[in-house]
């Protein structure tokens, strides 16, 4: 067991956190409630071979394992909370969906774009009466000869104005079974997306209407019985917004750091006072457990063992603790922290919507125990 990265994966990480930290911080906390693409960054990630990293080098990724990727995306987010979130969507989002489901055609036309930041990709599973439930989600999808028809609504789909794909799941018959997954331009006739939402980090997030919108049956990438593999690869999706949320704390971990030595109250460092001392300790302590389970998760991925529980355990300890480590800071800089001076609020509203994003830290806690206890809970029955 070794717990330092070694070889390409320590060089993919330590070329991220450099570029990151000398290209992308400079600017990285200006315009904060600006969330539109950084593309120049983007693009820069992309020339140096870390944007695709870990997507088959057939198709003009790097063919480095997951974990090369999701270190990597720690290290940008540390640098540029910003980039980190839209470079995760190409680094563990629907790329890999495609690598691993899709057909020779589709790896052709959807990766090398990705790898390249000339594509985006959202995804959207999310219905207005689906959350939680997702199974429950109605959106219908319809093969008719060479077409692929599609009706009903989709929400809270991330970045959709600036993608030029979604990833959607639908319903193609009854049943859990039923569900699959397509692969939908934004410009495909017959879909509307609402005008923009926002979370509290500024992110938007849009409503899609599909109104018998058609798309070729060529690009349905699995049509029914799919869950179980969507869910899989949402896994690992998962991992990549887990280790983002620990780069963006870190941000907060290392002001509080230099805040308690330079800030002095009853003549001396704010660091000499023990209550203090106990915040460091415990945000330092809880973010390297963090990182280590969720290495772990990552670890296991590639070697093709299932993570459903490791990953469930990785997001809820991530997420609260990148929530914990972002409100302590805060609480750390008194009256200062409180201020939109400093970027502290702004990292915690980047991070506290990842408790629910991904999965709620609730529903993660009920799939731990049901693995805990080797049986299915039915949500439905209470
Ligand atoms: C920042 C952000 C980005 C997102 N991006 C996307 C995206 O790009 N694409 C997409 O499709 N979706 C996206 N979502 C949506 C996200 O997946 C859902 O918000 C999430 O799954 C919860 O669904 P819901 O909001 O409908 O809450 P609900 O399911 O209505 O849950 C409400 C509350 O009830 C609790 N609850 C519900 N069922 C149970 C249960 N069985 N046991 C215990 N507690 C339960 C939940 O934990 C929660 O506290 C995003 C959300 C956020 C916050």
């Amino acid at each position: 067991m070794d717990f330092e990265p070694t070889g390409a994966t320590k060089e993919i990480r330590d070329l991220a956190r450099r570029v990151s930290l000398e290209r992308f911080r400079p600017t990285a906390f200006e315009n904060r409630e600006d969330m539109s693409p950084r593309r120049g960054n983007l693009r820069l990630l992309a020339e140096l071979g870390i944007l695709g990293c870990s997507l088959p080098e057939e198709y003009g990724g790097g063919g480095r394992p997951d974990l090369d990727a999701l270190l990597a995306v720690e290290q940008i987010s540390y640098g540029c909370p910003r980039t980190g979130d839209q470079a995760l969507m190409t680094m563990t989002g629907p790329g890999s969906f495609i690598a691993r489901h899709g057909t020779e055609e589709q790896k052709r036309r959807y990766i090398p774009p990705l790898c390249t930041a000339q594509e985006r990709f959202s995804i959207s599973l999310s219905e207005p009466e689906a959350g939680t439930a997702l199974t429950d989600l109605k959106c219908r999808a319809e093969i008719v000869g060479n077409d692929c028809v599609i009706n009903g609504v989709k929400t809270f789909c991330s970045d959709a104005g600036h993608a030029d794909h979604i990833l959607v799941f639908v319903r193609f018959a009854e049943g859990s079974l039923g569900i699959g997954a397509i692969l939908v331009h934004r410009d495909t006739p017959g879909l509307t997306l609402s005008a923009p939402h926002h979370h509290i980090s500024g992110g938007s997030w849009f409503e899609l209407f599909f109104d018998d919108a058609t798309i070729p049956a060529g690009d349905v990438l699995l049509d029914g019985d799919a869950i179980g593999r969507l869910l899989a690869a949402y896994d690992l999706e998962r991992c990549g917004a887990n280790v983002y949320v620990l780069g963006v704390a870190q941000i907060a971990l290392d002001m509080a750091v230099e805040y308690v030595e330079s800030r002095r109250q009853f003549g001396r460092p704010i660091a000499d006072f023990q209550m203090v001392q106990q915040k460091l300790a415990d945000m330092w302590i809880a973010m390297e457990a963090s990182r280590l389970l969720n290495y772990r998760a990552i670890a296991r991925a590639d070697q093709g063992l299932p993570i459903r529980q490791d990953s469930s355990a990785a997001k809820v300890i991530a997420t609260e603790t990148a929530s914990m480590v972002c409100n302590t800071a805060m609480q750390i800089h008194g009256g200062s922290g409180m201020s939109h001076e400093l970027p502290l609020d702004w990292l915690y509203r980047m991070v506290r919507p990842r408790e629910v994003a991904g999965g709620t830290s609730d529903i993660h806690r009920s799939q731990i125990a049901s693995a805990m206890v080797g049986r299915r809970f039915d949500h439905r029955q209470g």
